[in-house]
């Protein structure tokens, strides 16, 4: 009696490793999913499509509908979610973040489970509960819902180019800054943190930042790094919002999105937006440091013909992108701090060749 309980929802799987792809047909059939949707990325049929629909006959799982969605806009997805057939159990998405996120908004609207494949790590998309959709033009993100099961297949990943795995070390790397600014703002009485969330969030950084690799394409790295970008997905959903993954870096990489020139991947802005914020906060920048060192991530970054301008421009433009929320940039002290350290660290002069 006047007790409370959270109650969140987890995917009943997650299969990651070697050879997966070629098991979806077992892993469908093992849950009582036996009609599915299936949704491939732009030119991921040809690569792919062979391998998944062998398994999937294997194990008489039907395919009701196969197909490339080439849109993300929310009303063309909407159109397709409602022109699943009704016996449909589970939506398929094998791919990137867009066709992720496609078949996540379907399974949300039309209630049924959503199966996330992701083709490589470049984000931890593949374990959130909301998409990233076109609404009216404009870039949202929307709530949909948790994956039923995520089925990783790190030889799959391992064959993507390797920005991807960059970008996924730095959507990683970010859980350290974006956890600091949330507590940052529970303590200046802007928002209530959960401790479970925080737990998770630090525990999934932690565990990869302290494994020992010789290349960031060692089965073992990879394993490690998508387990850690699944349990952030976790992490959100305990949170029920992004605070616990999604702090000043992503605001800085949203506003590249929105107003830089020189624009790159997700990933791999918020990797050195975290790595600013992290000296910004004056918080844990060894750690920051010395994993994106070891990854190559700085290297990688350097080789990219990026533009500073964009990173103070979207420094000032970070609070408009979240007004509601309360992170370091929210305060003006601490952009002109992060503007400053733009300037004045090594790396950062190595990276955007001042
Ligand atoms: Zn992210």
């Amino acid at each position: 009696m006047g007790m409370t309980t959270t109650s969140i929802t987890i995917p009943a799987f997650i299969k990651i490793e070697k050879g997966a792809l070629s098991e979806i047909g077992s892993y469908l059939k093992e849950n009582g999913l036996t009609k599915v949707a299936l949704f491939f990325g732009d030119n991921l049929t040809d690569m792919f499509g062979e391998r998944v629909l062998k398994s999937l006959e294997a194990n008489d799982v039907e395919v009701l509908m196969n197909m490339e969605p080439d849109s993300s806009n929310i009303e063309d997805i909407t159109d397709l979610a409602f022109s699943m057939p009704n016996e449909t159990q589970a939506v398929i998405g094998i791919g990137g973040g867009k066709v992720i996120d496609t078949a996540k908004y379907c399974g949300f609207l039309r209630k049924i489970a959503y199966i996330s494949v992701p083709t490589s790590t470049s984000n931890d998309g593949f374990s959130s509960a909301s998409a990233s959709l076109l609404i009216k033009g404009k870039r949202k993100s929307v709530p949909a819902k948790m994956a039923f099961g995520i089925i990783a297949d790190t030889d799959v990943i391992k064959s993507a180019p390797l920005r991807f795995l960059h970008a996924g070390i730095g959507d990683m790397v970010c859980k350290i800054t974006a956890n600091y600014d949330w507590q940052f703002e529970a303590d200046n009485g802007y928002a209530t943190t959960n401790d479970v969330a925080i737990m998770v969030a630090k525990k999934s950084i932690n565990s990869i930042a302290r494994i020992q690799f010789d290349s960031i394409t060692d089965e073992w790295f990879m394993k490690e790094l998508l387990n850690s970008l699944a349990m952030c997905g976790i992490a959100n959903e305990i949170a029920g919002s992004s605070a616990p993954t999604s702090g000043s870096e992503h605001l800085i990489s949203h506003a590249i999105d929105q107003y830089g020139k020189k624009p790159t991947i997700h990933g791999l802005q918020v990797g050195i937006a975290t790595y600013l914020m992290s000296i910004v906060q004056d918080h844990r920048q060894d750690r920051v440091r010395d994993f994106l060192t070891r990854t190559g991530f700085f290297d990688f970054v350097a080789t990219l013909d990026l533009d500073v301008q964009d990173y103070i421009d979207a420094i000032d433009k970070a609070p408009a992108i979240k007004p509601f929320r309360h992170t370091y940039l929210h305060e003006e002290q601490y952009r002109e701090k992060a503007k400053e350290v733009l300037f004045n660290d090594d790396i950062l002069k190595k990276i955007f060749k001042l």
